[in-house]
């Protein structure tokens, strides 16, 4: 998998291009914007889409009271 052009923090759902990506995964990043540096903390454009479209699933579930 080659690496993307950016990945999104997961702490503030902000785009971070410093990073570093070992070939498979996120390997460490820096957020500017809330100094997260914890790899895990990090998702990638696609994986964090996903999560979205997941999460939106549960709320129209649940989006009638
Ligand atoms: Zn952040």
């Amino acid at each position: 998998m080659d690496a993307p052009d950016y990945i999104i923090c997961l702490e503030c759902d902000t785009p971070v291009y410093t990073f570093d990506w070992d070939g498979i995964r996120i390997a460490g990043g820096i957020c500017a914007s809330c100094g997260n540096e914890k790899p895990m903390l990090f998702s990638t454009e696609e994986a964090y889409e996903e999560m979205m479209a997941s999460e939106d699933g549960r709320h129209y579930g649940s989006g009638h009271d």
